[in-house]
């Protein structure tokens, strides 16, 4: 069966199609600009040249229109025509209380990812206009919502409380929800795959560091805790978000520049995290490339974050009273040996020991522990739009 993997963000829609005889991907690509000047397709068909399509796209709509008819085209399409495609999965961002799951879509599904909105106002919107237009071109073709958040919903209270009136959680649901959930759940699955270990019986924790990063403690194949909150600002520095700070720093900031809550609220998105950090820029790559050539500011900036991650290991450790497996994704956690090197010196105390040279493995699935490391540490890639294509025919299935 084919399945297409919709992830629209407010301008952009990024998307794979999956066969799921063998979990390969035909084609993938990414809308860009969506409702400006200058917006392009970049469809990428599988063993084929990547080709670029500079076309107006006013809408999510037009986007789609654009994805089928790369996707259908007489000479880099990889299917004939639409009706090919067998289902479609969504990634949604924010599923509140209310999934726990994945789900086929449905007017009533669609009305509650609706009622989530205000708790992810720059995500939940796009992706229920990617959801609306999918579903105005291919309304007989079945679709599910796949939620950032709902792998986090086995999360106990004590966890995701916050040590605020219990009114704002009873009124406005104020909680922890954690994010990432498709990439901690497929990484801590495979984790216990490589391992030859049974999945319930693990206690792992993954650290997704990308550009937005966050840590999720899973036992026995369930989210005891993970580092994003209500949004994905909270938890470790990232690429231009703060993580956690002490809230105080708000007012203190904006009665220092005579600046709103939204001003303060944007710098600590956009503005801080390692591009605030460093002075330099948000992309570890840069970085690195500045700390070699001594620039001290790059350094302290690196030492900041992996401490921040190391702190977190400890935590989650304490959390599920002891760790198996530690397991390092995403874009900085697959391709930098550097800050799992560090952060893995720190775990001295947990009877971590690393082999370098597995260490410098990149782009597979790889055990970087030695073999007499007390807690396995290892490297997955993550694949949320394979795990997402799952989840959907799973739902369509049942
Ligand atoms: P992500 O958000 O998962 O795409 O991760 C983005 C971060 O991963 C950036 O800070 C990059 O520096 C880092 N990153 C991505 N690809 C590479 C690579 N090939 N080598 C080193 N770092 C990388």
């Amino acid at each position: 069966m084919k399945v297409l993997v919709i992830n629209c963000g407010s301008s952009s829609l990024k998307f794979q199609l999956i066969n799921s005889e063998d979990d390969s991907v035909l084609a993938k690509g990414l809308c860009e600009r969506i409702g400006m000047a200058g917006s392009r397709l970049v469809y990428s068909p599988a063993a084929q040249e990547k080709e670029i399509i500079n076309e107006d796209m006013q809408n999510h709509k037009k986007a789609v229109e654009l994805v089928i008819a790369a996707l259908t085209d007489k000479n880099k399409g990889v299917i004939e025509s639409l009706s090919d495609v067998d289902a479609v999965g969504h990634r949604i961002v924010h599923g509140g209380e209310k999934f726990a799951g994945s789900v086929c879509i449905d007017d009533e599904v669609i009305e509650a990812i609706e009622a989530c909105n205000d708790l992810a106002p720059l995500h939940n919107p796009a992706n229920l206009i990617g959801i609306l237009s999918c579903r105005e071109l291919m309304p007989d073709t079945p679709m599910v919502a796949v939620f950032d958040t709902a792998f986090h919903q086995t999360m106990p209270a004590k966890a995701y409380l916050y040590g605020l009136p219990y009114r704002y959680y009873e009124n406005y649901k104020v909680r922890r929800y954690g994010f990432h959930g498709t990439s901690h759940s497929f990484v801590s699955e495979k984790t216990a795959q490589l391992l030859g270990k049974p999945y319930e019986e693990l206690k792992t924790i993954v650290c997704h560091l990308g550009n937005g990063a966050s840590i999720c403690a899973v036992k026995g194949g369930k989210s005891v805790d993970t580092s994003m909150g209500l949004t994905p600002l909270e938890g470790l520095i990232m690429g231009t978000r703060s993580g956690s700070i002490d809230p105080a720093i708000v007012e203190f900031i904006a009665d220092k520049e005579n600046k709103t809550v939204e001003d303060v609220m944007n710098l600590l998105n956009k503005e801080s995290g390692v591009l605030g950090l460093s002075g330099i820029g948000s992309d570890f790559r840069d970085i690195m490339e500045a700390m070699d050539k001594g620039d001290e500011r790059a350094k302290l900036t690196l030492d900041a974050y992996c401490y921040q991650v190391v702190k977190y290991i400890g935590a989650y450790t304490a959390a599920m009273n002891g760790v198996d497996a530690i397991a390092f994704t995403a874009g900085l956690g697959e391709n930098n040996s550097y800050v799992r090197k560090k952060i893995c010196e720190y775990l001295d105390y947990l009877g971590v020991k690393i082999d370098d040279t597995q260490n410098e493995k990149r782009g597979e699935d790889v055990i970087i522990s030695t073999a007499d490391s007390k807690v396995k540490v290892l490297v997955v890639p993550t694949n949320e739009e394979l795990k997402i294509a799952k989840e959907t025919l799973s739902q369509i299935k049942s």
